[in-house]
Formats: C-alpha cells, sequence, structure tokens
C-alpha cells in the first residue's frame, strides 16, 4: 500500500531543497554583486530563478537583476525584468510589492530617456504609503532624475531637495551622495558653475571617505564624471581629464558602459575646446556608439551636439547644420527641453552666418518660447538664467533666482516678515531653502 502522507513529504523535501539551493545561488549573487562581479552575478541570480517558483524570492530576484542590469548600462534587458517583476507583483497583489516594481520601471525608463514614463511611474510607486521606509528617498531621486530630463528644473530641484532630506533622515550615504552629484549636474547646466562643483565636491569627499573594499565604492566613478563636469566648463581640464582617466580605467575593467561614454565624451568636449579635433572626433564617434548601444538617447544628442560644434569650428558649416538637426529630431522626441534650447540656438546662428535670415530669426522665435517654458528667468531682475556664469538660489517652489538679487528679494515689501519671503516668479509664499 502506498503511504501518501510519505510520498507528499518527499515532495516537500524535494522542493524545500530546491528552495534552498535557489536561495544559495541568490545570495551568491548579491555577494558577486558587491564584489562587482556583475556577469557572474547575473548567471547566478538567472540560476535561482529557474529554481525557484517562491513568488517573493522570484520577486526579490527581478528586482536584483534589474538594478544590477541598470548598473551595467543594459538598460533594455533590465526593462525585461522590471516589466517582469511588475506582473509578479500584480498577481499577488501586495501594494508594497507594487510600489518597488513601479520604482524600478521608472528606473528603467529613465535611463533609456523615457522620461514623462518614468514620472508617471514615480508616482504610482509614491502613492503606497508603506513604501515609506528607504525607498521613498530613491524614488524621490529617479523623479528628480525624470524631471530633470525634461528640464523641468523647478521640480527637479524639488525632487531632489525631499530626496536628500530623507536620506540624511535615513542615515542613507550613498543616497545623499548620489543627490548631491546630481544637484551639482543641474546647477552646472544652469551655468552656476560655483555651486555645482560645490554639491559635487562634497558627494566626491563622501565618497573618497569609504575604504577599497565597501560595496559604496563602486559609485565612485559616476560621482567622479559628475565632478568633471563643472572643472571642465571652469576651465580646469587638467583635473577633468585626471578624475575621467581613473574613472575610465575602473569602468573598463568592470564593463560600465555609461561610465566610459561619459568620460569620452568629457575627453572629446576637453579636445574641442583646446582645437584639437583630431583627437576630438574619435572620441566623440566612440560615445556615440555606446550610447546608441545603451539606449542612452539623451546622452547621443549631446554627442551630436558636440560633434556640430566641431563642424562648426572647422567651418563645415552644412556638416553643423546636419548634426544640430539630427541631436534636435532626438531631443524633441524626449523632450529635453534645455537641449532643445541650445539646438536651436547653434542653428539660428549657423543659419545666420549663411545669410538664411528667416531660418535664422524662426530658430530664435523658438529659443524665447523654450526660454519662458522652462521658467529660466530671474524673477527678480528679470534676465536670463544660464545665459552666463552667475551664482544662483533656488526658492521652496523650486525658482530660481540670481545670489546677487536675494537682496532685493529680502527688502522688499512682500519680504518682511521674518524668513517667510515670497517668490516673485510664482507669487506663492516661499521660505529660503534650509540647504543652501
Ligand atoms: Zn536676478
Ligand atoms: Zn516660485
Amino acid at each position: 500500500m502506498v503511504n501518501y502522507h510519505d510520498a507528499y513529504s518527499g515532495i516537500l523535501d524535494f522542493i524545500r531543497m530546491g528552495q534552498t539551493l535557489a536561495r544559495r545561488s541568490r545570495d551568491r549573487g548579491t555577494k558577486l554583486w558587491e564584489e562587482q562581479r556583475f556577469d557572474e552575478a547575473i548567471h547566478a541570480w538567472e540560476t535561482a530563478m529557474k529554481r525557484t517558483t517562491k513568488a517573493s524570492d522570484r520577486f526579490d530576484i527581478f528586482g536584483n537583476l534589474c538594478m544590477a542590469l541598470c548598473d551595467m548600462g543594459k538598460y533594455r534587458n533590465a526593462l525585461t525584468y522590471a516589466g517582469q517583476q511588475i506582473e509578479l507583483a500584480n498577481k499577488v497583489n501586495n501594494p508594497l510589492m507594487i510600489s518597488q516594481a513601479y520604482f524600478h520601471l521608472a528606473l528603467c525608463n529613465e535611463r533609456v530617456s523615457e522620461y514623462s514614463k518614468s514620472v508617471t511611474y514615480c508616482r504610482y510607486s509614491l502613492q503606497v504609503e508603506d513604501a515609506g521606509d528607504k525607498l521613498f528617498g530613491w524614488i524621490h531621486f529617479c523623479l528628480g532624475n525624470a524631471y530633470f530630463g525634461l528640464s523641468e528644473f523647478p521640480k527637479a530641484w524639488k525632487s531632489y531637495s525631499k530626496s536628500l532630506s530623507l536620506a540624511r533622515t535615513r542615515k542613507d550615504v550613498l543616497l545623499e551622495m548620489l543627490v548631491q552629484s546630481r544637484l551639482g549636474y543641474l546647477f552646472s547646466q544652469l551655468v552656476d558653475h560655483e555651486t555645482g562643483l560645490g554639491y559635487c565636491s562634497k558627494a566626491w569627499d563622501s565618497v573618497n571617505s569609504f575604504g577599497e573594499g565597501s560595496p559604496i565604492v563602486k559609485y565612485k566613478r559616476q560621482i567622479a564624471v559628475f565632478l568633471a563636469i563643472p572643472y571642465r566648463k571652469t576651465g580646469s581640464y587638467n583635473e577633468a581629464m585626471d578624475l575621467c582617466e581613473d574613472a575610465m580605467k575602473v569602468a573598463m575593467l568592470y564593463g560600465d558602459r555609461q561610465v566610459q561614454a561619459r568620460c569620452l565624451m568629457v575627453f572629446a568636449d576637453i579636445h574641442r575646446k583646446r582645437s584639437d579635433f583630431e583627437r576630438a572626433s574619435p572620441r566623440y564617434e566612440s560615445a556615440y556608439s555606446i550610447l546608441s548601444e545603451t539606449g542612452d538617447r539623451l546622452g547621443q544628442a549631446e554627442v551630436l551636439g558636440g560633434m556640430a560644434k566641431t563642424a562648426t569650428c572647422t567651418r563645415n558649416f552644412e556638416q553643423a547644420i546636419e548634426l544640430n538637426t539630427k541631436s534636435l529630431d532626438i531631443v524633441q522626441k524626449i523632450g529635453n527641453k534645455l537641449e532643445m534650447l541650445r539646438c536651436h540656438a547653434r542653428l539660428q546662428a549657423l543659419y545666420k552666418v549663411s545669410g538664411e535670415t528667416s531660418l535664422s530669426h524662426r530658430h530664435f522665435t523658438v529659443v524665447r518660447q523654450l526660454l519662458d517654458e522652462m521658467e529660466l528667468f530671474c524673477g527678480v531682475c528679470d534676465e536670463i538664467i544660464g545665459e552666463k556664469p552667475e551664482k544662483l538660489d533656488a526658492l521652496d517652489c523650486g525658482h530660481f533666482i540670481h545670489n546677487r538679487c536675494i537682496v532685493h528679494l529680502s527688502r522688499s515689501t512682500l519680504g518682511r516678515s521674518g524668513k517667510i519671503r515670497p517668490c516673485p516668479a510664482c507669487r506663492r509664499k516661499s521660505s529660503m531653502n534650509p540647504t543652501l
């Protein structure tokens, strides 16, 4: 007679053994990932996935795979796993899981320049109250990056500020460093290199306080590239070169495509600035091919912009127009207004040189429109922000004003009530941001 009980427990043992093996593979994957052995980590996680049917384990592995692939610049593969994760979360109908999965989806979309989608997914992710814990700061960070991708600077600044204060409350040093880097990048893009350099240097000092064995060290190369940008823009080429040369070496060692591409862009820009076009061109081309491979479309547009500037410097005006038009086409699709503005401004100048006045004027009109849309005017003096290097301050509403104009703001009749000062741009009551 068959003992059903024994047979059943045999199956249970078999399943349990499978789960243990799966968990072992999963943990091995995590360890390998921390050691930056990315390919091996992914293999271990994929093996673990085959061995388990347990929803919560599969969910965690999907998340790990998604994050690791993002770190490696394999955004499209990461998107596939994020999609599978959200499917699973919806199936088990667990709000916390749904929130986490939407965060991963937002993250991958931001990396492939799908900024509007990323904003939507971040908002879904934020709807879950329980997600509060560690995740909230990271969601606001991702939201900031997505708004930044759309050139919605006040919203980006607000999201970053929120993320920074959550990181500080939770003592999440990694998040704090990453937000500082991005804030530095934001100020650099608005041509306030001093503030940009300040934020990036803080992140750089923090990351250097960790020993070589710390898992945080793998973010060092990323932070180095962000610090190199304000250095490059202020003409400190040697500092920028040194940072990127070191970052490039490590990035090549670990197969970090994103950092490789960004370093190549810094090298190319510096060579172009030094009028060494023969060195600039191949670096732009290498960067472009990596960025096409990873799917970073904003990066591709920026490289085309750099190539267009090279063509202009070497008086290949026709080629310059072609490259700018190609760059414009990409940024229009992804909705990055700042890069759109730069393309239009370059085209305006090029058409002016070639005597095509009406075309030049058309581009000029769009430049004005974009400035208005991005709210890039100082609310006090009404001058354009980002036209020349100037120190800026952000108000709580996210609007930027010149640092030199703050005096007028505090002296205004409406601004007498202690710390509460109104923002002239949006007329909302706004206190000065305590983080600045
Ligand atoms: Zn001003
Ligand atoms: Zn405002």
